[in-house]
């Protein structure tokens, strides 16, 4: 989701993109699994244990599905009887150091599975923009509060994940990728929230599609994200697109991986039509381009 009083220039950063991808982490598993651990499968995404990205931790061999949670909140886990792995959304908000997921085995019995996020320090982006996108009027400030609730309910889903299947995804649409995902952002001096999602450049009406088969969850107007798409790729994992022009599904729809969902635009406080997408994995936003090939 955008940060209050977030915009969306395109700072295109190669170099940043660059160090993005570098700065990849590692798994921690248990010395059992480290033995037998196949690969993650190329249809995963990127593990990167940094704040807003992604951890894959080895659950090891059960039966069934075990449960894993990360406080309160459910997290996807995927693999099958032989080894089961907790995929978890790393909050950009994390502080660096020691985290751990909870796991809850069929019969209950439950215990904790550290890992380490390892800082990153992300660039800071200075931007002006309009007074009042920083300084909300009363009235904005208590829509924004009114979306704010809303989109919490959202984004509490958590259905079922999907099959086996991969959860490499398509990008929703062609187009200039930037690398702004986690930029700092100051607005007209006034520190905000982190950037935590990922801007594409494109033309407005240019087709947004689903980057994986997904349930629409959410379709609304909104203060600073315009007209958004919330899909639910099942287990936690969520993306939204936001900015667009053309909304053409609604809530309830079932949509094959590239199958459209509007089109790009710039509704909501943007600087020009781009798409905005972010992905969610257990409530984090997290960096899109993990889940890229
Ligand atoms: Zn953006």
């Amino acid at each position: 989701m955008h940060s209050l009083p977030s915009r969306d220039p395109l700072p295109l950063s190669l170099s940043r993109r660059s160090a993005l991808l570098a700065a990849t982490g590692w798994l921690v598993l248990p010395a059992s699994a480290l033995a037998e651990a196949p690969a993650s499968p190329a249809t995963w995404p990127r593990a990167s244990q940094v704040p807003g990205g992604v951890a894959l931790l080895s659950l090891g061999p059960a039966a069934q599905r075990p449960l894993a949670y990360a406080g309160e909140v459910p997290v996807l886990v995927l693999g099958d009887a032989k080894e089961w792995t907790a995929v978890v959304g790393i909050a950009l908000s994390a502080t660096p150091g020691e985290a751990s997921i909870t796991v809850q085995a069929t019969d209950g019995s439950r215990r904790d599975i550290t890992y380490t996020v390892a800082p990153k320090r992300y660039s800071e982006q200075q931007l002006k923009v309009e007074p009042r996108t920083v300084d909300l009027s009363p009235e904005d400030l208590a829509r924004y509060e009114r979306e704010r609730a809303h989109q919490e309910g959202v984004v509490a889903i958590f259905s079922e994940p999907l099959p086996q299947g991969s959860l490499r995804m398509r990008v929703p649409v062609p187009g200039r990728r930037s690398s702004s995902f986690g930029l700092r952002r100051v607005f007209n001096g006034q520190p905000r929230n982190p950037h935590s999602g990922m801007d594409i450049a494109a033309a407005t009406g240019t087709p947004v599609v689903s980057p994986l088969p997904a349930r629409v969850i959410d379709t609304g107007d909104y203060f600073f994200n315009g007209n958004t798409v919330w899909l639910d790729h099942g287990g936690g994992l969520l993306s939204m697109v936001c900015h667009l022009s053309a909304v053409d599904v609604k809530v309830g729809d079932l949509l094959k991986a590239g199958e459209r969902v509007g089109a790009v635009g710039a509704t909501g406080r943007v600087t020009g039509p781009h798409l905005h997408w972010g992905v969610m994995l257990n409530r984090c936003m997290v960096d899109p381009a993990l889940f890229l090939a």
